[in-house]
């Protein structure tokens, strides 16, 4: 059979013929190899392969910056991202220009770390060439556009974006229904591949879909727009459709899981459906396939719902299952689904060693069920340019860091080479002047101190903590030898406390105005993986003050000291985990004993205090990277803390992580052969 036919076998696409057939053919899948998608089709049908079916509410796949499928077809406008207001403190500019830059909209199926975790995850899961396969949702209206309103915050707006031109996005024939009392439910199945960095592997991503003309509007919008939940009725059909949806499409496509990874309680209705109609024992053997990964220590991150309304949804034995497993004990009308994915996996991890202790308080009754496996971040996507050449360059020194990133750490051997560290700074700068030629307008420039500070906009991430006195930062601006700072970060659209904070962020800049001179700060609008990828490469030093115990683990400090940038950061998440290491610089309220404390008591005053203590010091060693003549000090121990950094990153990485989830978390059954390896 020829190569194509085999696919359309494997893969039964919606109108092959009139919107496909140029960018799929005998040899090519959007401008990428055909033949791992066969091998990776065929390896989930084989029974013996056990796969793992790996759910998540969001992805974030940054094809932006790795792997850029193209389609024969030029891109349509709805799925490009081009312009980029800033809010700035030369606001002149603001009104004059955007940042503008030809690129594609990021696959709009993300929100934040979460959704860029579960992707990186996927392209190392295709690196390691395993039985693996993305379930997750179809968002038709994206997260949302955000536009900046002086003395307004954020304002949200609907995203449009066209799935079915997205080059590498493709529909299915098949449908699956849903069993629900009020709603008939039809989804229909879309794919995307993940491919590892060689392109010798993939792994798919199945997407559900309830947009369909069969469906009445409500059903519809379910799968609009993401976290949009309007009422609790609206989360649930969606965490429906996740779970048993999910469980249903990979039947419908003849994939063989033997493990099931709930990302967060949203998924948890897939063990619901798996437990229907068995008896005890089975549902007792049927918790050995299942496996949960909690991502959040905060409150807003667990699922409630009444008993009431999930019995107006779902049928008597749904209830029960759910009751049986997930009734919440303070409060017996409520089932937790953070509670409840708790009781039915049989492997539950935290993620990061920090996160592990935290949880483990939380739920105190699964103690000695929770393992803890740090987050990582995908190497070969979060690599700048300058860096893959200064890595290759390097390679005989350094080892096959490609296929095996752990062999980052082998450059503190070169620690002690002139050249090594003069290469290291400039490419450095050589990211730096990209950034600065991008920010032309707003007259940022290659050599000055830049930090930056961008993620999600959530209270406990404490966004405006730099901006906490802005008297005190204009005088270390000032007498440091200036100072550029760039936020960025999108607040949930519901949280009206984000929206707050992005007020504060703004009503701040635009009271720096009489210090521009030396203190240039930009607020840039839209944050995504693209952003992402180009802020935690370019900037001196890269921002992170979240309150501690509250970040779970975080991931964008992972990227940044991939790019030899250095770290200033509260100790929490990962970053407990390197705190001891010389990668930067480590302020602020550290969180001990037994009480978790509250999110709400920001410490604001103290930490910003000595946060601004902590930036004179990086300022001055900042400036002393230049001599007099403004040649680099090629001894200076800036690159020293850079050479650290990306030793660092040996460890902070989803290969590592993918490897340790194999041993601790998927290989309960029978042990996990990969079928290929990267040749
Ligand atoms: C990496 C990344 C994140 C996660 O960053 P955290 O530091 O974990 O908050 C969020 N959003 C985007 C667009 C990213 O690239």
């Amino acid at each position: 059979m020829g190569a194509l036919r085999e696919f359309l076998s494997l893969v039964d696409v919606e109108d092959f013929q009139s919107r496909y057939s140029k960018d799929i053919t005998e040899e090519s899948f959007f401008g990428y190899p055909l033949a791992p998608i066969l091998e990776a089709e065929q390896r989930l049908r084989d029974a013996s392969s056990e796969s793992i079916a790996y759910f998540s509410m969001e992805y974030g796949l940054a094809p932006s910056v790795y792997h850029t499928l193209h389609g024969s077809e030029p891109l349509k406008s709805q799925n490009k991202f081009t312009q980029h207001a800033v809010f700035s403190n030369l606001r002149a500019m603001d009104n004059f220009f955007t940042l503008a830059i030809d690129k594609r909209l990021d696959l709009p199926i993300y929100s934040g770390g979460l959704g860029v975790l579960a992707g990186d995850t996927l392209k190392s899961a295709a690196d390691l060439g395993l039985a693996f396969c993305g379930i997750g949702i179809l968002w038709n209206a994206g997260y949302f556009k955000q536009n900046f309103w002086f003395q307004d915050g954020q304002r949200p707006h609907e995203m449009y974006w066209d799935p079915a031109t997205y080059p590498g996005l493709v529909p299915l024939k098949n449908r699956i229904e849903l069993p629900c009392l009020k709603e008939k439910i039809k989804i229909r199945l879309w794919k995307y591949y993940a491919y590892s960095y060689s392109m010798h592997a993939a792994v798919p991503l199945v997407l559900l879909d309830t947009n369909l003309p069969e469906n009445n509007d409500f059903v519809r919008k379910l799968t609009g727009q993401l976290y949009r939940s309007d009422n609790e009725v609206w989360k649930i059909y969606q965490r429906l459709i996740l779970g048993l949806g999910g469980v249903r499409a990979l039947d419908s496509l003849g994939y063989q899981s033997g493990r099931y990874h709930l990302n967060e309680g949203h998924a948890a209705m897939a063990f619901v459906e798996k437990a229907r109609s068995m008896a005890p024992l089975g549902r007792k053997n049927l918790m050995r396939h299942f496996m949960f990964t909690c991502h959040t220590p905060v409150e807003a991150g667990h699922d409630r719902f009444t008993k009431k309304t999930l019995k107006e949804i779902l049928g008597p034995e749904e209830t029960e299952i759910l009751s049986q497993y997930g009734t919440d004990p303070h409060n017996p009308d409520l089932i937790n689904l953070t509670l409840f994915s708790l009781q039915v996996c049989d492997r539950v991890n935290a993620v990061a060693k920090k996160h592990g202790e935290v949880m483990r308080r939380q739920f105190p009754s699964y103690q000695n069920k929770i393992q803890t496996i740090t987050n990582g971040v995908h190497t070969y996507t979060w690599l700048s340019r300058p860096f893959a050449k200064l890595f290759e360059k390097y390679e005989s020194q350094i080892g096959p860091w490609k296929k095996d990133p752990s062999r980052l750490r082998n450059v503190l051997e070169l620690k002690n080479s002139s050249e090594f560290r003069q290469d290291l700074w400039q490419a450095h700068q050589e990211n730096k002047r990209h950034l600065a030629w991008l920010l032309r307008q707003w007259k940022i420039q290659e050599n000055i101190l830049t930090v930056c500070w961008a993620r999600r906009i959530a209270a406990y991430k404490r966004p405006s903590l730099i901006l906490q006195d802005v008297k005190c930062l204009a005088e270390i601006a000032k007498h440091s030898g200036a100072l550029q700072l760039i936020l960025a970060g999108k607040a949930h659209p519901k949280d009206n406390l984000g929206e707050t904070h992005i007020n504060e962020i703004l009503s701040a800049i635009d009271s720096l105005d009489p210090e521009r001179e030396y203190l240039r700060v930009l607020m840039l609008e839209n944050y995504d993986t693209y952003f992402g990828k180009l802020l935690t490469s370019s900037v001196d030093i890269w921002l992170n003050n979240p309150l501690p115990p509250f970040e779970a683990s975080g991931t964008s400090g992972m990227k940044a000291i991939l790019n030899g940038v250095l770290q200033m950061s509260t100790v929490d998440g990962w970053v407990c985990e390197a705190a001891d290491k010389p990668i930067g610089w480590f302020f602020g309220w550290r969180h001990e004993g037994n009480e978790i404390g509250s999110e709400w008591n920001l410490r604001l005053q103290e930490d910003s205090g000595k946060l601004y203590e902590t930036l004179r010091e990086a300022a001055a060693l900042y400036y002393q990277t230049q001599t007099l003549s403004g040649s680099l000090n090629i001894q200076s121990n800036w690159i020293d803390r850079m050479i650290e950094c990306i030793a660092q990153a040996a460890y902070f990485n989803t290969q590592r992580m993918v490897e340790e989830y194999r041993a601790k978390i998927w290989a309960t059954l029978t042990n996990l052969n990969p079928s290929v390896r990267e040749s």
